[in-house]
């Protein structure tokens, strides 16, 4: 059974969702007006990962993001360059799936767009104003927090803080500090949308509400981000829609936390910031990813380029493994050859030990442990051994390498053997080989047609060994 932290309940709880085995995940994406840092990265892969492990464990999972692509940031930087919002919004979307893509970070089932609402946006404010939730103040509608009776239960923050707010949070146009924007009037110059209140654009908080119901309902099992949108942007969301619908908004709100750099938040408005792409350049998405998932998803992460280093040393012995493994699969199998009891043991226990640590709130650094402990024995073992290895060994190995290369690749840890080759093509190619050392040239044969069919081509060299070729490509 997974165990997930619930920020709302501040504890770890037994995973069941609401409609078993569908999963409906919503995380907040980005807010389109610069390339995303590490920071938005590590956040990315962290949820990557559930998502990844959760289909592994046979749910049926729909995943979201939003992509903010209204917003103060947005507006400046347009008014900077002399462009439509538009165009600073797009340039960003694809520089943003850009990085998605080079971390292995798999897409989302839909990404929706805040600019794409607007209508259903103003029939939720609407629906807030029917009830008395809210209230219009100048052109500005503002969602009244007294109204919501467990506001500041997520973020568990105190009435009387939430009353008294900063002085930034200080309008003549709210009624109180705590109440919050869902539709803001333009001002001169900026992009506007028709409204009954008049020429504005919505609230940042309503924008992820309203794409929630509208793709996913009115309840979710998870709803994810960093810490620093549990309050407000979270505690908002919430509000909106359970005064409205009355039933749950979210099962499981599930944060992960923050990566560090010189001691504070990454954060673009502080400016220690390094942008994903050129991490991506100056590290390879293995190694970042590795460096991210070392650290628990909910625990800070303090970047250095030390640290980075050390995982790349890491990964690369972890690398090795296959190799060591590809050479001893080469060598003709021999009744006599090394048989290692060990390893059957070893290999057990690791898939065990692996499944308890996701199973545990996605312990990935525990899970990483298991892997490279694996992959340290293997290399340990066959590295007294002499190439030859018993039958029962080969299939052990076999084994171990497909556990190794499932739960890397679902971790995004292991580089592809080849571009365009797939695994199981490198298996039965394996296989073939071993059939040819002992003359079995009737089941190598029947390999090679297989592999054929499968689109590949298969060339021997000498001492065995051979390579593959996508048919395409020869
Ligand atoms: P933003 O574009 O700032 O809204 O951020 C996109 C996602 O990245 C949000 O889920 C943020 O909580 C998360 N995030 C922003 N900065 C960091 C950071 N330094 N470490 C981890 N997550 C972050
Ligand atoms: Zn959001």
């Amino acid at each position: 059974m997974i165990k997930i932290f619930n920020t709302f309940t501040n504890q770890k709880e037994n995973f069941e969702p609401l409609n078993f085995p569908k999963v409906k995940i919503y995380v907040c994406g980005p807010t389109v007006y610069d390339d995303i840092h590490v920071g938005n990265a590590r956040s990315a892969v962290n949820f990557d990962v559930i998502r990844k492990y959760l289909i592994d464990q046979g749910y049926a999972v729909t995943y979201v993001v939003n992509l903010t692509d209204i917003d103060d940031k947005i507006i400046s930087k347009a008014l900077k360059e002399k462009k439509d919002f538009k165009e600073v919004s797009e340039q960003y979307i694809n520089a943003y799936f850009q990085v998605i893509d080079d971390l292995k970070i798999k897409r989302a089932d839909l990404y929706p767009k805040a600019t794409d609402h607007i209508g259903e946006m103003i029939s939720f404010i609407q629906d807030l104003l029917s009830c008395q939730a809210a209230y219009v103040s100048e052109g500005d509608v503002y969602f009244s927090t007294k109204k919501f009776e467990t506001y500041g239960k997520l973020s568990k923050k105190k009435a009387e803080f939430l009353m008294e707010g900063t002085r930034a949070e200080k309008s003549e146009l709210k009624k109180s500090p705590a109440d919050f924007a869902l539709w803001k009037s333009s001002k001169l110059g900026e992009p506007f949308w028709l409204s009954p209140w008049g020429n504005g654009r919505p609230g940042w908080h309503l924008e992820c509400s309203t794409m929630i119901r509208r793709h996913l309902g009115n309840s979710i099992d998870i709803h994810g981000g960093g810490i620093d949108l549990i309050f407000p942007h979270h505690e908002n969301e919430r509000a909106q829609c359970e005064i409205l619908t009355g039933v749950p908004f979210v099962k499981y709100w599930v944060h992960n936390g923050f990566l560090i750099m010189d001691g504070e938040k990454m954060s673009k408005s502080i400016g220690n910031i390094l942008k994903a792409k050129d991490a991506i350049r100056q590290f390879t998405p293995e190694v970042l990813r590795y460096f991210f998932l070392s650290a628990h998803y909910r625990a800070p992460l303090n970047y250095t380029y030390e640290a980075i280093q050390a995982c790349q040393v890491g990964l690369d012995e972890f690398q090795m493994t296959f190799a060591r493994i590809e050479e001893v699969l080469k060598y003709a199998s021999q009744n006599q050859g090394e048989n290692l009891l060990t390893l059957k043991i070893f290999i057990e226990k690791a898939e065990e030990q692996f499944h308890s640590a996701m199973q545990d709130d996605f312990n990935t650094p525990q899970a990483l442990a298991v892997l490279f402990d694996l992959a340290k024995e293997i290399r340990r073992l066959l590295s007294k051994t002499s190439s030859a290895v018993s039958p029962d060994v080969k299939i052990w190995l076999i084994k171990a390498r497909e556990f190794l290369i499932k739960f890397g690749t679902l971790l995004g840890i292991v580089k592809e053997l080849s571009e365009d080759i797939p695994q199981e093509i490198y298996e039965q190619a394996f296989m073939r080989a071993c059939f040819k050392k002992e003359s079995k040239y009737q089941q190598a044969d029947q390999i090679r047609e297989k592999i054929s069919n499968m689109g590949f081509l298969i060339e021997d060299l000498h001492d065995g060994k051979f390579r593959i070729f996508s048919k395409g490509k020869k």
